[in-house]
């Protein structure tokens, strides 16, 4: 079920300079949330269209949980003017909308790699695979691959639950210095994973995959391309087929979490 509803800001707390985690509260979209899905937000009359961003986990309740929170990362006018959203004003939502990651029967051992604002839906998926899934957080890995520490979002989060998680950051600011892929890799070589999830950068995306490809993983990433309407009307999201050549997929309603295997990144 797709809702569109206005929604109450709980909070919009800023965790690092130009990052904010927003929370929402309504208990129909986070009945139909799961991770991977995302919501379509109007942030005002004056942004013309609405904006897409993954849902980052739920926002818990005495009972089921109140919400859904959102973490993003102001790039341009519609995230900058969400950012100065406060408790108590309304937002008009849409969504769940989206397919969202899929879990193969008999996975325990996965390895999550996140780039940047990538691993908004990431935690929801960490939090999925332990308390839904049953997989033991010692049987996943996550790799968190940011431009500097300001970006490097959510190790402590993924340490929580007690996935051991290694950081990496391209200025050596935080973790180690090198691309997120390097340690991926050595985990891989270390011993074969179940499943590989990733979000991020196409680049990261394209290496995580072709890394999976290779050696038959099971592996699926979720895509942030350029959006308009996030319901299949326009369009403009369209993602090749790896496996058809010329043939197009729509990241809102095909994705945007997609078998890496099916699209060309
Ligand atoms: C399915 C989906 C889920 C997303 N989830 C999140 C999330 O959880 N957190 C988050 O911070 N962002 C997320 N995004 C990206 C987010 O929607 C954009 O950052 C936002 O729409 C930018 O709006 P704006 O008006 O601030 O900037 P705009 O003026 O629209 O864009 C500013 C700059 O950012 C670039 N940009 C815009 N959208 C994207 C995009 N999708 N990918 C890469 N570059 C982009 C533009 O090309 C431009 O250079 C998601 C996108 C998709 C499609």
């Amino acid at each position: 079920m797709i809702f569109q509803e206005n929604t109450t800001v709980l909070w919009n707390r800023e965790i690092q300079p130009g990052i904010y985690r927003l929370a929402l509260q309504s208990r129909r979209m986070a009945a139909e949330a799961a991770a991977g899905r995302f919501v379509m937000v109007r942030i005002d009359p004056a942004v013309f269209l609405r904006r897409p961003f993954s849902i980052h986990r739920l926002v818990a309740g005495k009972g089921p949980p109140e919400g859904i929170e959102l973490l993003y990362k102001v790039v341009g006018p519609g995230t900058r003017r969400l950012s100065k959203y406060g408790a108590g004003q309304s937002l008009d939502v849409l969504g769940p909308v989206g397919r969202s990651f899929r879990v193969p029967e008999g996975v325990q051992k996965v390895l999550i790699t996140a780039g940047g604002i990538g691993v908004a839906p990431l935690f929801f998926l960490a939090q999925t695979l332990i308390r839904q899934r049953g997989i033991a957080p010692g049987g996943i890995q996550s790799f968190i691959g940011a431009q500097n520490a300001r970006e490097a979002l959510c190790a402590e989060d993924f340490e929580r639950l007690g996935i051991p998680t290694t950081v990496t950051t391209d200025d050596g600011s935080c973790g180690l210095q090198c691309l997120v892929t390097q340690p991926l890799a050595a985990a891989i070589a270390a011993g074969r994973p179940d499943a590989i999830y990733a979000c991020g950068p196409p680049a990261m995306l394209k290496c995580v995959a072709d890394m999976a490809f290779d050696r038959h993983i099971f592996c699926q990433v979720s895509v942030e391309t350029l959006m308009a309407c996030g319901m299949g009307v326009c369009l403009g999201c369209a993602v090749e087929r790896r496996d058809k050549a010329g043939t197009y997929l729509h990241a809102c309603t095909d994705g945007p979490v997609f078998d890496a295997s099916r699209i060309r990144l």
